[in-house]
């Protein structure tokens, strides 16, 4: 085999250049490729500096994620960047594209760092809950300064090339179309002078003179990284940095990673990286399906959904046209659409320019005829089978053949909706979650007649406006709802038992939801689809309205809010719970803090299992993608089908027979069969 590396002389500079696509991964030809570079550098006394350069699109951009788990075969990245940063001939990076994770310690282990202005560097490994295991969290510190590099290590996001210069990572920006040339002129420049070499540099020294700006930054960071170990590891290993010799530091990252590396939390997130790469993927749709070109969006309804599903479009530069049945409901949608634009560029992220850009592409009307020529028109108006059918129905009349009909119903039957048409061909469903301009999760809905060219261009669209998109089958609730029921269901007998309403949101809190069951109650509005009768009382929620707790827009719901939107429990809550319990005649007993978990989250599983038995999801892993972005399901246990593995599926099975609940025959069987689902 071929290395990938190869080098180039240009006078007394070595070139040494990676051409290993698509990202020049630093799989093991590329280490071995760069030590024996180095060292052949090193043998040649007419090579007096080296300038280590990618092929292709991109510096190297990271370690070759696919080798994860397998046997390592050496040189490792540390030993071979160690044999570079020894060279006592100038060594120079030369970046472009990405410098990411390993392809970022490969530039930390040069001498010298030059890049053109549109490239980034950073260390992203806390993505997959690690940290970087070549020296990174040494080096960079040393180089940059512990306040400067905690951001990198921590958050895990690139910085583009001009703050990198900034903050001293980058020695210069170069010509975007000269970055060999401008490269080796810099390399020259540097012959003959004595080597900087990171691991001996001082700038670390800003967290020995003042230790407490770690936890100031960990208190800046509570909430993004709360429950995440892979973070605090950053935190520990850059702290390290400053307190112990750079040997010793090093060891200490290597512990570090080493124990991230074998946890739970790093499996779960490569799990999910590869997750969302395979939920945009359709099995039995043809790669080469021809996509249908959307250049224009009809959106109906500019309610709560509509209006941020049209912001998608609009952000994304796609003009949109938005239906509504009066004036007064359209102003008042697209009033909103402004106003959301407005505050994004109130925070600074987005220019007033922006904001009228994307108004400008908005055409509000009252007239069906104005969407003729749309190429795609998602309709969120109410749920309700009858308005859909009716809406569709004139859709089919009034749009261009060709164009894809979705709607954006939660629960109703997405084939049905098709019958209104002549198209069912060009009918799916396209759910977004609310907020609709924010959230990730796009669940594409696939009629059984949704033509495989309508599929292709929605999964293509969805990343194009910045979704992640998982595919199910038609079904009620589709995936994400069909199980967030179960878990709902188990939340209000758990309280008809005993349970505290808190004690449950409490448990999924812990869990690492962002909030439970009764306090995303309290914040959607309890009263959405109350019958507004409070003398007709069957549930707790229809028993809370009845008093007039609405939820937090009333100031009480489940629980009480202050002006700040704190949220104490209520005594008023608890007896009205008591007292319907005792209506219904159910004994109330303790129930442990495990019991609620498993009995959140257990059925939630095992609907799960049937979803797969059924089609309706095309892999388990897709589930974990829904429950991951759309109901902030903790991405550190790797999404519900993912976490039932790692607690044992046979445990799952053994937990619902304890609580009397049904297990699926899917389940009870990959249970038995190895305990796995894919
Ligand atoms: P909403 O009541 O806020 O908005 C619906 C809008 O549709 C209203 O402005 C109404 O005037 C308009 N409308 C009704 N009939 C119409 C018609 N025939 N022609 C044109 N406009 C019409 O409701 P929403 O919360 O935006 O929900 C819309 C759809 O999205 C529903 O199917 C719902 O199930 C689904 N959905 C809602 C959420 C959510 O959290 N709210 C999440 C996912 C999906």
């Amino acid at each position: 085999m071929t290395s990938p590396i190869r080098t180039e002389r240009h006078d007394n500079v070595l070139v040494v250049i990676s051409d290993n696509p698509p990202v020049n991964a630093l799989g093991q030809a590329v280490r071995a490729g760069l030590k024996d570079a180095i060292g052949e550098a090193l043998a040649d006394d007419s090579v007096e500096a080296v300038v280590i350069r990618c092929d292709g699109q991109t510096f190297f951009a990271g370690a070759d994620i696919t080798e994860f788990g397998k046997p390592p075969v050496g040189p490792n990245l540390p030993e071979t960047l160690d044999a570079m940063e020894a060279s006592d001939k100038p060594v120079v990076a030369a970046i472009h594209g990405t410098a990411l994770g390993g392809g970022c310690e490969v530039a930390l282990a040069c001498h010298y760092r030059v890049a053109v202005p549109s490239a980034k560097l950073g260390l992203p490994e806390v993505k997959l809950g690690l940290i970087p295991g070549a020296a990174g969290t040494q080096r960079l510190p040393r180089l940059v300064g512990a306040e400067a590099a905690l951001p990198l290590v921590v958050g895990g996001n690139p910085i583009p090339a001009n703050k990198a210069e900034m903050i001293g990572l980058l020695d210069a920006l170069v010509g975007e179309d000269s970055l060999e040339a401008d490269a080796i002129a810099f390399a020259k420049t540097k012959i003959g002078q004595s080597v900087p070499r990171s691991s001996e540099g001082k700038a670390n020294e800003d967290g020995v003179r003042d230790p407490d700006l770690f936890d100031r930054f960990r208190a800046s960071q509570a909430r993004r990284i709360r429950g995440f170990d892979a973070p605090n590891a950053a935190i520990e290993a850059v702290k390290a940095a400053g307190e112990l010799s750079y040997a010793d530091g090093v060891a200490k990252e290597r512990e570090l990673f080493m124990k991230l590396m074998g946890g739970t939390q790093s499996a779960a997130m490569r799990h999910y990286f590869f997750a969302e790469r395979a939920a945009n993927k359709i099995d039995d749709v043809p790669k080469d399906t021809q996509l249908i070109p959307i250049k224009k969006v009809g959106v109906i309804g500019a309610g709560t959904m509509g209006g941020g599903i049209a912001m998608n479009f609009l952000s994304a530069g796609i003009p949109v046209t938005i239906l509504e049945m009066a004036q007064d409901a359209l102003d008042r949608g697209t009033g909103v659409i402004r106003k959301n634009y407005e505050n994004t560029a109130k925070k600074g992220r987005m220019s007033a320019e922006q904001v009228e850009q994307a108004m400008g592409l908005l055409t509000p009307t009252l007239s069906y005829d104005d969407l003729a020529d749309c190429d795609l028109v998602i309709e969120a108006v109410y749920e309700s089978m009858e308005v859909k059918k009716e809406v569709f129905g004139k859709l089919d009349e009034v749009v261009k053949q060709g164009a894809i009909l979705a709607s954006n119903t939660s629960y109703l039957d997405v084939d049905e909706i098709a019958t209104a048409t002549n198209r069912p061909g060009y009918v799916l469903g396209m759910h977004f979650f609310s907020p609709a301009n924010v959230m990730k999760l796009l669940e594409v809905v696939r009629g059984k007649e949704t033509r495989h060219d309508v599929l292709a261009t929605v999964m293509k669209l969805s990343k194009k406006i910045g979704k992640v998109a998982a595919v199910s089958g038609v079904c009620p609730g589709f995936i994400g709802n069909r199980m967030l029921s179960k878990r709902q269901e188990q939340a209000n007998e758990l309280l008809m038992e005993g349970a505290n309403y808190w004690e449950v949101d409490e448990v999924l809190l812990d869990f690492g939801f962002p909030m439970g069951p009764f306090q995303m109650g309290d914040l959607a509005g309890i009263d959405i689809g109350w019958h507004r009768d409070p003398s007709k009382v069957t549930t707790i929620r229809e028993a809370l309205c009845a008093v007039g707790r609405f939820g937090q827009k009333a100031g009480k719901g489940f629980y009480d809010y202050d002006e700040a939107r704190n949220r104490t429990p209520s005594d008023e809550v608890k007896q009205i719970i008591a007292d319907f319990a005792a209506k219904e005649g159910k004994p109330q007993r303790e129930i442990s803090k495990d019991e609620i978990r498993e009995r959140l989250l257990y059925p939630m599983v095992n609907e799960g299992a049937m979803i797969l038995e059924e089609g309706m999801a095309q892999r388990a892993s897709d589930i974990d993608v829904v429950w991951i972005n759309g109901y902030g399901w903790p991405l550190y246990t790797g999404g519900p089908m993912f976490w039932a593995q790692t607690v044992g599926l046979e445990k799952v099975v053994t937990g619902l027979e304890r609580y009397g609940l049904p297990v699926s025959n899917y389940l009870r069987t990959k249970a038995e069969n190895g305990g796995k689902f894919d």
